[in-house]
């Protein structure tokens, strides 16, 4: 392997810019997890996958060669395409997340301070909260009203306003109660400073009540409500040789955009194969379209039914005989951060897909440790296929450690093992990312969904 891999692209750099441009769209236009989901589901359905809702009431089956898709609640999405072999013989999955970290409204975020109408929040993930200041940020979510109505909610992009967060003046920063660090508290969005004349109280909420009003929006419909404010404006090409990627959200919908891309290019595979794209990873995987939820192991009920295979001794073993890529990103060797990490062991850049065969902290604690019998089938696909890979860690030994759903679906007894992007100033508004890992990654997870590993 070449040590910066544009060396190996010298002749083919079109071919990588091509595919990453699809990619930057695609960020910046999908910024939440129902975002991403309908956009899996049209691209799904333009490759001919069928919703199994559907395929259930009209009493469909499903053969070899077929191609469908469930969606759990809008925010997570399972597309298999069916194998020859018997689905106990198992399924080759790639799974990423496609919830991002972000600022969410409250339930009942509107209130006046000052002269302005604000929106309280409450934060959703791991972020350095300093990061999210002073910084234009759109709206974009749902509300359903009690009817059961949706109103789909997106304000702040293109030219559109924003909102935003204020910060303190440097100057006014070296009193006594000098503050180190944002609290939770503190990331209130400022929404507006106009008053309603006619208001007897409140004239600044009133005023943006109106506002709302006119979307068919009141005041008690944000608790029936997903509001995420998110980085407004569009993914970039970074660098001056336009080599990187800059955007918002790239943890984890770098895995999600190139796993469910190389999906698209399977035709009568083998083994049944799967792309899982999940929500609330970066809570914890929890609730109902978390990777804990049994949701997915329920979908594969539905799909073995449809192909007349199953029975809970043939769903074990599916399940147990299963392949797993755990597509999540991990984080880069930084310049500027050198110390945090061990540059000899760690990711780089321009060195193509990450393998972190455990993550975890302090003593890999929390860590899915992947099999090297695993692991050295995979080197032999992926060096069959010539892709490009890199075996990594994530930082020092003790300096930090993070998680992602491997541990979670290594719990049916299935081979799993992590591998991604790798990521600068991951959790950070902008994230950024290297234009031929992208490619490479997707290139590695064709050639994982063709693998045989029995
Ligand atoms: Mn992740
Ligand atoms: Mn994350």
């Amino acid at each position: 392997m070449k040590t910066n891999l544009w060396e190996n692209y010298k002749d083919k750099k079109a071919e990588v810019f091509d595919f990453c441009e699809g990619y930057r769209n695609f960020l910046s236009n999908n910024k939440t997890e129902r975002e991403c989901t309908k956009f899996a589901i049209s691209v799904a359905e333009k490759n001919g996958f069928k919703n199994l809702e559907t395929l259930i009431k009209e009493n469909k089956k499903l053969k070899a060669g077929d191609k469908v898709y469930a969606v759990n609640m809008d925010k997570s999405i399972a597309m298999f395409i069916i194998g020859k072999q018997a689905f106990e013989n198992g399924i080759n999955i790639v799974g990423a997340h496609i919830d991002s970290p972000r600022i969410d409204l409250k339930a009942k975020p509107l209130y006046e301070s000052q002269g302005f109408c604000m929106l309280d929040t409450h934060y959703y993930g791991g972020i350095k909260k300093y990061q999210w200041t002073a910084s234009p940020l759109a709206l974009h979510g749902v509300i359903v009203k009690k009817d059961g109505k949706k109103i789909d909610f997106v304000m702040g992009e293109n030219d559109d306003a924003v909102v935003g967060i204020s910060d303190l003046l440097p100057h006014l920063e070296k009193g006594p109660e000098k503050k180190a660090e944002f609290s939770g508290e503190d990331l209130n969005l400022i929404a507006g400073n106009m008053a309603k004349v006619d208001a007897k109280e409140n004239k600044f909420k009133a005023f943006i009540l109106d506002i709302l009003k006119e979307k068919g929006i009141e005041e008690d419909d944000f608790f029936s409500a997903e509001i995420e404010a998110v980085p407004a404006g569009k993914a970039r090409d970074f660098g001056l040789d336009r080599s990187m990627i800059i955007g918002y959200g790239q943890d984890d919908r770098v895995c999600a955009y190139t796993g469910l891309m190389a999906l698209m290019k399977i035709e009568n595979p083998e083994y049944t194969v799967c792309n899982l794209l999940v929500d609330k990873e970066e809570i914890g995987s929890v609730g109902a379209t978390g990777m804990h939820s049994k949701w997915f192991e329920n979908t594969v009920v539905e799909v073995m039914n449809l192909c007349g295979q199953y029975s809970e001794l043939a769903l074990r073993r599916t399940l147990n005989r299963s392949n797993m890529l755990s597509s999540d990103v991990t984080a880069a060797v930084d310049p500027n951060f050198t110390a945090a990490f061990n540059p000899a062991t760690d990711a780089h850049f321009a060195k193509g897909i990450s393998f972190n065969k455990f993550t975890g902290a302090y003593g890999k604690s929390g860590a899915n440790d992947a099999n090297p019998e695993f692991i050295a089938a995979l080197r032999n696909q992926l060096d069959k296929e010539k892709v490009a890979f890199q075996a990594t860690e994530m930082g020092k030994v003790d300096q930090g450690g993070g998680g992602t759903i491997a541990y979670i679906m290594a719990k049916f007894g299935m081979n799993v093992i992590d591998a991604g992007v790798p990521v600068l100033n991951m959790h950070a508004r902008w994230e950024i990312t290297s234009k031929v890992d992208i490619y490479e990654t997707y290139r590695a997870y064709v050639a994982f969904y063709n693998m045989k590993i029995k």
